[in-house]
Order: C-alpha cells, then sequence, then structure tokens
C-alpha cells in the first residue's frame, strides 16, 4: 500500500530530535509566549522574507486576525476563490463581512486576476488570493490590482510555505500573509498552529494584542481580542521541522518532476508551473474526466489518493447559493470534478513513485 500521505515516516525519522525539543520545553515550564515562539517567529519571517511573523493558534486563526486587524467587518466585502479549503472564505464570514467569490484559472487553480477586477466594487476592501496546492497566484498582477484601487491583499499562503514568485517568496508579497502549520501542512505541527507575516510594524503591533486579550502589556486590552496564540511546545517542534523544509521541498520537486516523466504520455492533466513560479507541490493534483473511476482503479492497486476539494466553495451549503454554482464559476466546478492529488511527500520513495507512475498508467488504460 501506497499511502497518500504517510505522517509517520517523518516523526519516526526526528523522534529523538523533537522529544528532545518537547523535553526543553517541559524542563522551562514556561508554555505560552516564550523564547521557542519568538525564535520560530524570527526564523519564519527570514525565510519569508518579511520584517514580522506572529504565531497563531491555527491558519483559520491567522485569517481571522489578519482581517480583524485590517478593521474588516460587516458592510465590507472580501474577494477571494471559489475553489479552496473551507477557511479561506469562512475566516471572512466569522468576520462578519461578506465573501465575493472569483473563479479560478484553469490551469494554476488560483484565483482569476481578471475575475477579481470584474467583481471589485464600492464596498470591496481586500483580496484574498490562495496559493493551491502549493503553487503561487499570480501576484504581481494582484497586487497591482488592488494597490490601484487601495485595497488590501492578504496571503492565504497555508499551502506553500517556501514557494516563490518572480523571485520573491510568497507571504511577502500582500499587506498580510498566513500560514498554517497544520500537521498535513508542507510545515507540520503536531497539533494545530499559525502565523502571520507582514513588514507593516502597524500591523504587527496590533496582531500582538489581537492573539492575546487585545492587550498590549499585561491586564491593560486596548481592543476586543482572540486567545490564539502558537504555544511553546508546537513551536519547539517546528522549529526542529524548519531546519528540514528546504530538504523536504527539494524532495518534493524531484517526485513532482519524476511524476511530469512518468505521467508525459497520460491522458491527464499534469499541474503547470508558470515561469515565475516555485511550486512547492504540497499536492501534486492532476486532471481526469474519468476521476472518479481513475481513484478508484488506484485504491484497488494499493494506491492512496485525495480529492483537494470535491465541492467549491459557494457549493458548500453554508452558503445559499451553491445551485447557481456551475453557472457562475464554472471552472471552480469542472475542477472540484476532475481534480485527484496522488502521493507527494518528502518521505516518499523512489520506488514508489515509479510504482504510482506504473499504477497511474495502467489505470488509464
Ligand atoms: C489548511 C488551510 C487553512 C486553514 O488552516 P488551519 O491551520 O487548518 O486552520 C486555510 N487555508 C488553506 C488554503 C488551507 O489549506
Amino acid at each position: 500500500m501506497i499511502p497518500q500521505l504517510d505522517l509517520q515516516r517523518q516523526h519516526a525519522a526526528l523522534r529523538e530530535e523533537l522529544l528532545g525539543a518537547a523535553a526543553r520545553v517541559l524542563g522551562s515550564s514556561r508554555f505560552v509566549l516564550g523564547e521557542e515562539g519568538r525564535a520560530l517567529e524570527a526564523e519564519v519571517a527570514e525565510l519569508c522574507g518579511t520584517r514580522h511573523a506572529i504565531g497563531v493558534g491555527s491558519g483559520t486563526d491567522a485569517l481571522r486576525l489578519a482581517l480583524a486587524a485590517l478593521e474588516i467587518g460587516p458592510g465590507d466585502e472580501v474577494v477571494t476563490t471559489a475553489f479552496s479549503f473551507i477557511a479561506s472564505a469562512s475566516a471572512i464570514l466569522m468576520a462578519g463581512a461578506t465573501p465575493v467569490f472569483a473563479d479560478i484559472e484553469a490551469d494554476t487553480f488560483a484565483i482569476d486576476p481578471a475575475e477579481v477586477e470584474r467583481l471589485l466594487g464600492p464596498r470591496t476592501r481586500a483580496v484574498v488570493p490562495v496559493h493551491l496546492y502549493g503553487h503561487p497566484a499570480a501576484l504581481d498582477r494582484l497586487c497591482a490590482l488592488a494597490r490601484a484601487r487601495g485595497l488590501a491583499v492578504i496571503e492565504d499562503a497555508a499551502q506553500a510555505i517556501g514557494a516563490t514568485y518572480a523571485g520573491r517568496p510568497v507571504g511577502s508579497w500582500g499587506d498580510l500573509a498566513c500560514l498554517s502549520f497544520y500537521p498535513t501542512k508542507n510545515l507540520g505541527a503536531c497539533g494545530d498552529a499559525g502565523m502571520i507575516l507582514t513588514s507593516r510594524d502597524d500591523l504587527a503591533l496590533r496582531l500582538r494584542e489581537l492573539r492575546d486579550h487585545g492587550s498590549a502589556e499585561r491586564y491593560r486590552h486596548v481592543r476586543l481580542g482572540f486567545c490564539s496564540r502558537l504555544d511553546e511546545l508546537q513551536a519547539a517542534l517546528l522549529r526542529v521541522k524548519l531546519r528540514r523544509l528546504p530538504a523536504w521541498t527539494e524532495a518534493r520537486r524531484r517526485i513532482a518532476e519524476r511524476y511530469r516523466e512518468l505521467l508525459a504520455e497520460a491522458p491527464l492533466g499534469l499541474p503547470v508551473e508558470r515561469p515565475a513560479a516555485r511550486h512547492v507541490y504540497h499536492q501534486f493534483t492532476v486532471r481526469s474526466s474519468q476521476r472518479d473511476l481513475l481513484a478508484k482503479r488506484l485504491a484497488e492497486a494499493g494506491v492512496g489518493t485525495a480529492v483537494h476539494y470535491p465541492l467549491p466553495i459557494p457549493g458548500q451549503p453554508i452558503f445559499e447559493r451553491g445551485s447557481r454554482g456551475a453557472a457562475d464559476w464554472p471552472r471552480a466546478w469542472q475542477a472540484a470534478r476532475e481534480v485527484l492529488s496522488l502521493p507527494c511527500f518528502p518521505e516518499l520513495a523512489d520506488a514508489e513513485v515509479e510504482a504510482v507512475g506504473r499504477a497511474v498508467r495502467r489505470a488509464l488504460e
């Protein structure tokens, strides 16, 4: 059996180091807002090319706090993609604002800047592009569009830590960017954790207050805040893994390159990597008009796959316009019918990559 993702391999290889890091935190018995968190913030800010990084409880909270820092709320519209994980849009709803969904580019699966432009209105305050599967959205066009109209850009970089666009790290393009360290992400904690990136000093200060009950100093609360901190235990574990991230990203890219060779002749859509983009392959997601049959045959052949995502966000029951979805967002709906993510994680063995390639070709015969 070749799993779509196997986190046990990663944790077996790092077991002693991770246990050592956890022991260090237990020894200090400082669990919230301490040295490990500060060190992780500095290391991630350095990697992503921003002045500040603010650790929070999850990627979803990162998005909520980012919107709160920009004081986006009732009456405001935020344009985001129709095709992503639900949190990209639910965070906007939780802020009291209205998500406005843009269709995607057929090749990158990321938000289409032309659609964003069409949907901007007098109430629009921000744009939330998602770097889906680890491929950067068209950040140059999106940021230019937003700047020209005085709108904020909040990058949802939950799937794309380490990716670059035009040579610049994702996360450094927007006013704010959000990372998730959910266990299955390219840099995954052993629990929930997230981070917000920014180079704006004013937003960084506000975010540090927002994550800690709106307090700038102890027991003095200057704004309505959240209780959402990245704890010391997760920070220490993440620091162990962060040192491996560049090598892990290279491993993901090598797997993707080999899949491309193995599947070059197969009747499938392969992921694109735009010339300006450096993809980090959070997922290696193919397209097939026979997706469900392909997944079934691969499962029978012992190859795990996953569908990210079977239903576009505006089609989710919490959004009422679902019935009109396919007409309004045809590319998102087509993607939801066709996408299939193959096994792609750093510990996947060469022989397994070859076996997956063979199994996919055979399943499509
Ligand atoms: C994982 C993810 C999130 C949410 O992160 P959590 O840490 O699970 O809250 C948001 N957006 C995208 C695109 C994600 O993949």
